[in-house]
């Protein structure tokens, strides 16, 4: 199928997009790196009237560490995460989920603003922003404002974001010594969505493990974190943590909740040994 007819506009500026998104009233889109919003547009799931690209904005992307805490501009593209020095010693977490964002076309174009804005619920990134205890910067025509990453994802397909809003930005604690973090999924075929994930982040004490964030996708509508099994897993037993699990997947295309389930204890085993043996 081809896509509705639509207007294109480049926006020169944050601004700019801004301006073009609030005179369009709902009806205008921004277009990052195409790799979901074309299906769509192709699909005739959406039909905006106009197409905002903000590919040529400056400011909007590149990886920044500083004071402890790592930035990510929206346009960073899922390729330059997946290389970046600065990710694999900063964010291990995110070089873990990396490879299993899409298929290498893809990850060229795709970028981490898109990813976040999309909010598919089997998707990689949202899930590593709520375990890493992350927050995103929205622009819109009130100004600029910033959302944790827990309250950012609202519904299917649904977050914060207003229609004349811009994601500029996500930030999340650098890792330190003390920083452990698993990541597993299952999938198909490597690069599709997940039937299931878990993204994990915990503190290391000892042998012990500390401030336990166990992020599920796939799972719902959203990424969810269990914090019954955080607090078992945290009190040492994988066992204990594996029968806590406090999830109820919904049924979907790829697998019913009961066999969801199932696999989510499968993938804690596998996070819950990548988090202690490196404790
Ligand atoms: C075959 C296939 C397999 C895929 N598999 C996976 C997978 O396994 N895991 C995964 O995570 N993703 C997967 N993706 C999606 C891919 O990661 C996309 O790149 C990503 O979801 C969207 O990023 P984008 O930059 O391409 O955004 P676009 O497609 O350009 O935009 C997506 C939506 O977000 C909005 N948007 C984009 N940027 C912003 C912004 N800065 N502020 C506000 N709104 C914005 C757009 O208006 C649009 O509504 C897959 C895609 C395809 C086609």
């Amino acid at each position: 199928m081809k896509p509705a007819a639509f207007a294109y506009a480049k926006a020169r500026s944050l601004d700019d997009a801004i301006r073009l998104l609030g005179e369009h009233q709902g009806e205008a889109k921004l277009l990052a790196g195409g790799q979901s919003l074309i299906a769509t547009l192709n699909m005739r799931l959406s039909n905006p009237s106009l197409l905002v690209d903000i590919n040529g904005v400056a400011g909007l992307d590149g990886i920044r560490v500083r004071n402890g805490t790592v930035e990510i501009g929206a346009m960073t593209r899922h390729v330059t995460l997946e290389h970046s020095s600065d990710i694999a010693k900063h964010a291990p977490l995110i070089a873990l989920a990396m490879p299993h964002v899409a298929h290498p076309a893809i990850r060229n174009r795709g970028t981490i603003g898109g990813s976040l804005a999309y909010a598919d619920p089997a998707a990689e990134l949202p899930a590593c922003l709520v375990a890493l205890d992350g927050e995103i910067d929205v622009v819109g025509a009130g100004g600029k404002r910033t959302v944790a990453a827990g309250d950012f994802f609202r519904g299917l397909f649904e977050t914060a974001l207003g229609p004349h809003d811009v994601l500029s930005a996500v930030r999340f604690p650098a890792a330190s010594a003390q920083t452990r973090v698993g990541f597993a999924e299952l999938a198909r075929r490597h690069g599709d969505y997940a039937m299931v994930g878990l993204a994990a982040v915990a503190k290391a004490r000892g042998k012990a493990l500390n401030d336990v964030r166990l992020t599920y996708f796939g799972v719902g509508e959203l990424p969810v974190r269990v914090r019954k099994a955080e607090e078992a897993l945290a009190q040492g037993s994988i066992d204990d943590a594996v029968n806590a699990l406090d999830l109820d997947p919904t049924s979907d295309i790829q697998a019913t909740g009961a066999v969801k389930q199932h696999l989510a204890g499968v993938l804690l085993r596998r996070v819950a040994q990548q988090l202690m043996e490196s404790a």
